[in-house]
């Protein structure tokens, strides 16, 4: 179901004013927006602006979350205060977007025992598999998986976790009995528009999927040239029968705000090899967004819910809800709606901890060539093209 009017946006366009799209600000109600005050049409752009000029072509909302973590004190709050409480009033601008994705950072697995790799890990994430109410509850169409905690209760553990996840409708990419199925692209449909999403990590290399045993698809960062060969050729395979492929990637340092050199490039090669959009995550913390080929790259997408404790320098309490407004092989609007975890629950953040992010997304999109435009609730992502400064400044 639509949360936004189709073709308000146009590619290539440069950037629109209207509000009252995919951030939610037009009203919690679906298919609020046709009365939303912004969206009327500007003067002298005739035939851009006014919807019903504008055929309805194929498109949808996706949008895009860093980390659910529903272990430890999440899976408590879950018990006691119910399968809602973890997206707190994150849930009605969820509802508002036609596909919803997040990386999935824990085992929904009953399994008691941590899995033995031989490698040392600090932290084990398990929630009960009942928790998965917790993703339907909020229209959780894709959970990736190829992340470092997939198999924190063995591949026992994880492939339970594909069992309840296929038995709730939600989609997976990134683990499986093996190979073949961990690197398969998930693929589904919103809009009119086919969409598939390959999902990698790049750790930890002990639970590479192999063609005969369960894993992960894993992928180190940067990639030796045979790999990368490999992993573009995956991506190409994905986009082939689809109208909008992304790439989920887990991976790089912790903690840090800015993504490694190697990333960067390895992003550019993803959408090279015919990804429309790279999904970063794993380190925590939001990171900047690049416009490469008229595709974005969100380096990092932070934490949406969690129970970590919160570093008052890096704010890995902050992150952010990520509107994509996509067309085939194209994204119209990138939307960012500021959130923040307290409480073991995620909101959409005000006042300070908004400024904060907002300030901090600016500067690290403007060091990657992106402006960010604040809209009230949302703000808007666009390249910082000349044309792009102008519009806005038209625009008030
Ligand atoms: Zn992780």
């Amino acid at each position: 179901m639509p949360g936004t009017g189709p073709g308000a946006e146009q590619a290539g366009a440069g950037p629109v004013t209207g509000k009252g799209g995919a951030d939610g600000q037009s009203g919690r109600a679906r298919g609020g927006r046709a009365a939303a005050p912004g969206a009327a049409p500007r003067s002298g752009r005739s035939g851009r602006s006014g919807k019903a000029q504008t055929p309805p072509g194929p498109g949808c909302t996706i949008a895009l979350m860093g980390d659910v973590m529903l272990g430890r004190l999440v899976d408590g709050c879950i018990a006691d205060r119910g399968f809602a409480y973890p997206w707190g009033d994150v849930l009605p601008l969820l509802r508002g977007a036609d596909l919803r994705m997040i990386n999935l950072e824990c085992a929904l697995t009953q399994a008691a025992d941590r899995g033995h790799d031989g490698a040392y890990r600090a932290f084990y994430f398990r929630a009960r598999p009942s928790a998965v109410e917790t993703l339907k509850l909020a229209g959780v169409d894709l959970a990736a998986l190829a992340n470092n905690h997939a198999c924190d209760f063995g591949f026992e553990g994880m492939e339970e976790m594909l069992a309840v996840l296929d038995q709730a409708g939600i989609a997976h990419a990134g683990a499986g009995s093996n190979l073949a199925a961990a690197r398969a692209p998930a693929r589904l449909a919103a809009g009119g528009l086919s969409v598939s999403v390959v999902a990698i990590a790049d750790s930890p290399p002990g639970w590479a999927a192999t063609p005969e045993s369960p894993g992960i698809h894993y992928v180190p960062v940067p990639p030796k040239p045979s790999t990368l060969a490999e992993i573009a050729g995956t991506v190409a395979e994905a986009k082939r029968d689809a109208d909008f492929c992304i790439v989920s990637v887990h991976g790089g340092p912790n903690l840090r705000d800015r993504p490694p050199r190697e990333f960067r490039e390895f992003a550019r090669r993803l959408i090279e090899a015919g990804a429309d959009a790279f999904w970063g995550h794993g380190a925590h913390v939001v990171q900047g967004i690049e416009w490469y080929r008229g595709r974005p790259i969100l380096y990092d997408a932070g934490d949406l819910i969690d129970d970590y404790a919160a570093d008052e320098t890096l704010r890995n309490d902050l992150s952010g809800l990520f509107l994509l407004r996509v067309g085939p092989s194209r994204v119209d609007s990138l939307r960012v709606v500021p959130v923040a975890i307290a409480d073991m629950r995620a909101h959409v953040a005000r006042g300070r901890a908004r400024t904060w992010l907002v300030g901090k997304l600016a500067e690290l999109c403007a060091e990657m060539g992106t402006a960010i435009h604040d809209e009230g609730r949302a703000v808007r992502v666009t390249p910082a093209a000349p044309a792009a400064a102008a519009e806005r400044s038209a625009s008030g």
